[in-house]
């Protein structure tokens, strides 16, 4: 299983994760910073790692 990470030092709430997961479990949260909604559903697909133009994501599999 993978786990995706957001910095929220690195984030400034493009929305560009967010948009761009396949699975849809990326939101905005109300400090306008990306957050994980359902990490069990994550595909480990790095989309989100690759679209961030901050490096706030990294993903981990554990
Ligand atoms: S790795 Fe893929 S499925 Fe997982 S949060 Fe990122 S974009 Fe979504
Ligand atoms: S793409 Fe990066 S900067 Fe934009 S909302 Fe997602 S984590 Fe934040």
């Amino acid at each position: 299983m993978f786990l995706p990470t957001i910095d929220p030092e690195k984030c400034e709430g493009c929305g560009e994760c967010v948009d761009a997961c396949p699975t849809g479990i990326l939101e905005l949260g109300e400090d306008n910073k990306a957050r994980v909604t359902d990490p069990a559903e994550c595909q480990g697909c790095e989309t989100c790692v690759t679209v961030c133009p901050n490096e706030a994501v990294t993903l981990q599999e554990v």
